[in-house]
């Protein structure tokens, strides 16, 4: 853990593993953290905020230019932890530290432009001005399936806002938290302005986040189940809260659509971090008279993808996270066949060639998949693509809409009228028209209804950890 600008163990001296979800093989010990090691955490942020919330922008945002030059020094350490304890391909992993060291950049220059307003006054004797502050301590809940960057989407933002942070990364993913902070040591962040809690079980951490006066801003990313337990505790005192949760994206093929282009996109999409992303395609609703050229297309280019180590460069798949991910995947498939879905490809376990040890399933994709079968509502999380076949009559806007989530969909057309009433009717705060990745450092990223509150990112990102403060002043 990193406490106070230094490496520490946990004070109850306990430590837990962290496993390779590919070989089922431990990579190393973490010490498993609890509710005094986040109090000690949180005393260390409170001081450090006393000093770090006076520096100017300026200063701040020199430090987080450093940030982001030592994130990509170290991208390829970065990228093979990653690898090692989550799983995806190097490829991918890289990627996602370049996206992660991204943040630093972006908030280096957006810090320098949070600007205040002055306001006309009501009274020709008075004058309004309006400033921002940072909100003070952030306590800061991580998930396991960006393991970097959704560490970095938080930290920067919060720390050019001149907050003071106290992370808990995912059990899953610990190693990628500490060689993120070994980034954040390297530039030369003060101590305390961000530590890092590690544990097993989060909920102490949580709990302490939670009943602490000092903290006053939680930010999580993760289920939507724990993120509503965490807004209900966060409401005793009133905290800032940001939410990243769960999503159930559609993906939209439409009559005037080419569907080669579109199953190119989908399987880009879809299998990205082997599902495990929130913004995936859950529910692809394909018109009738597209079906055959779409899943054709689809289907050749899921058989040709490989599964298994992401230290292997011909690896397209990475493992799932773990045992209860490949059980929940398998469910849904099973349900959906049990009532009537077809299976064009895929369907199981993959257990072949030493894959037995990891947690992997083939790429799948279900055609003839209707509202009564649990992959139509519930998240998969998974390598699994579900087809819905639309006709005209059916009312595509009112079918994509329904669902308690509102985070990511994606249409495929070449009507510029068809794309803008989609765009304009989907509930849902991140839209892809005829384009699978739809998300920058730049862009604000987050849902509507039940996938969160807040946004990341883009100047809304910084707002989250900033408070308005407005002064009336009378000349009389
Ligand atoms: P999860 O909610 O179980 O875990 C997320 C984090 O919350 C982990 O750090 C975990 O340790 C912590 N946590 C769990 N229970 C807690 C408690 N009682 N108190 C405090 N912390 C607790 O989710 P997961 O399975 O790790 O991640 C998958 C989910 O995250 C999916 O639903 C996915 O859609 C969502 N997700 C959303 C986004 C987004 O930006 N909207 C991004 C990535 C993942």
């Amino acid at each position: 853990m990193f406490i106070d600008g230094k490496w520490t163990t946990a004070e109850a001296g306990r430590v837990f593993a962290s496993t390779n979800p590919a070989t089922g093989e431990v990579i190393d010990e973490i010490p498993d953290g609890g509710s005094a090691d986040t109090v000690r955490a949180i005393d260390a942020a409170e001081n450090a905020f006393a000093s770090w919330s006076q520096t100017t922008a300026y200063q701040r945002s020199e430090l987080l230019y450093k940030v982001y030059d030592s994130m990509c020094a170290n991208r390829e350490e970065l990228a093979r932890t990653m690898t090692e304890e989550q799983g995806k391909p190097l490829r991918a992993a890289r990627n996602e530290v370049q996206y992660g060291a991204d943040f630093f950049l972006w908030y280096a220059e957006e810090v320098k432009r949070t600007y205040g307003r002055t306001i006309p006054a009501p009274r020709a004797d008075q004058r309004f001005i309006m400033h921002y502050h940072p909100v003070g301590i952030v306590g800061a809940i991580t998930p396991w399936n960006y393991p970097v960057s959704m560490i970095t989407r938080k930290v920067a933002p919060a720390i050019a806002a001149g907050c003071t942070v106290v992370v808990k990364p995912a059990e899953s993913t610990p190693l990628c938290a500490v060689e993120t902070f070994k980034s954040f040591e390297q530039a030369g962040i003060p101590g305390g302005v961000v530590n890092l809690v590690t544990a097993k079980d989060p909920a102490p951490v949580g709990e302490v986040f939670l009943n602490d006066h000092r903290v006053r801003k939680l930010t999580f990313t993760g289920s939507t189940a724990v993120g509503k337990h965490l807004a209900r505790g966060a409401a005793e005192q009133m905290k800032r809260t940001s939410f990243e949760l769960g999503g159930h994206a559609p993906f939209i093929v439409c009559k005037d659509a080419d569907p080669i282009i579109a199953a190119k996109g989908v399987v880009l999409v879809k299998f990205l971090n082997t599902g495990q992303a929130c913004i995936s395609p859950n529910r692809l609703y394909v018109h009738r008279s597209q079906v055959d050229a779409f899943l054709g297309e689809f289907a050749s280019r899921v058989e040709k993808m490989k599964a298994g180590s992401g230290f292997d460069e011909s690896v397209g798949i990475g493992p799932l996270v773990n045992e209860a991910a490949v059980e929940k995947v398998d469910r849904q498939v099973k349900d959906a066949l049990e009532k009537g879905a077809r299976l064009v490809t895929g369907g199981r376990r993959l257990t072949d060639n030493g894959l037995d040890k990891g947690h992997f399933y083939t790429p799948t994709i279900l055609a003839g998949v209707t509202p009564q079968m649990r992959i139509y509502r519930e998240e998969t999380f998974g390598p699994v693509a579900p087809v819905i076949e639309y006709d005209d009559t059916d009312d595509l806007l009112a079918m994509a809409n329904d669902t308690s989530y509102g985070l990511a969909a994606y249409v495929y057309t070449r009507e510029l009228s068809t794309a803008m009433q989609l765009f304009e009717g989907l509930r849902f705060g991140i839209i892809g028209i005829n384009d699978i990745n739809p998300t920058a450092v730049a862009a604000p990223f987050g849902g509507m209804k039940e996938s969160g509150l807040g946004r990341e990112g883009g100047p809304e990102g910084i707002l989250e950890y900033l408070d308005v403060k407005v002064g009336g002043f009378s000349l009389r």
